[in-house]
């Protein structure tokens, strides 16, 4: 039997462009008891996106063939690919005490809430929506139909911020970083 106490387990989620990405890299280096859950998705990887660190990339084919086993925590359609949470890697590194961030959009967030009513949820918020704007501009991965596309979706998503225990502002990133740190660290002692 495993001893160790188990990790907690936190729904991260944000709209496109608005640093969660970045904000996730420094809690990763900051706190080796962080891990981040590796999603499937059927999107093709971005430059400099690692197959297996980043993202599973899979075709719609083996995303699929998860499904009818449970093998989703969650998993969602969004921007015309899917994206969903393996579930069995998830529970491992809970019971072996990690914390572990699920780093994922709204649809799969309700669903994660659902399961799990109590979970410790934080969603990222930009400072303003022009500033969201810009940094998706800035990013230049995508064209500019994808970047309307997200910017719809990034106005849809945060209609649903206070479903989310904690909302966190991406203004300055130290101060964000510090603000999860610090939700992370009152939610464990209170358990
Ligand atoms: P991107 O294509 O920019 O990497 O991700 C698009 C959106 O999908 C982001 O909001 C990201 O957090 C979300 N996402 C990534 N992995 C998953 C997942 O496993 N499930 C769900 N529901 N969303 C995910």
């Amino acid at each position: 039997m495993n001893n160790k106490k188990r990790g907690t387990l936190v729904l991260y989620t944000g709209s496109s462009g608005v640093g969660k990405g970045t904000i996730m890299q420094r809690l990763l280096e900051l706190n080796p008891n962080i891990r981040l859950s590796v999603s499937n998705t059927t999107r093709s990887p971005r430059e400099g996106e690692i197959d297996g660190v980043h993202y599973n990339f899979v075709t719609e084919e083996q995303f699929k063939s998860l499904i009818p086993d449970d093998g989703y925590l969650e998993y969602a359609k969004y921007c015309d690919h899917y994206y969903g949470t393996p579930k069995k890697p998830v529970e491992e590194m809970i019971d072996n005490g990690y914390d572990v961030f699920l780093e994922i959009e709204v649809c799969g967030g309700l669903q994660v809430m659902e399961k799990y009513p109590d979970i410790l949820s934080i969603f990222i918020l930009p400072p303003s929506m022009d500033v969201l704007e810009k940094r998706l501009r800035k990013r230049g991965t995508e064209d500019e139909e994808t970047i309307k596309k997200r910017l719809e979706q990034a106005k849809h998503e945060i209609s649903f911020k206070d479903k989310y225990r904690y909302n966190v502002i991406n203004g300055e990133l130290d101060k964000a970083v510090d603000e999860v740190l610090e939700i992370l660290r009152k939610e464990k002692s209170n358990t």
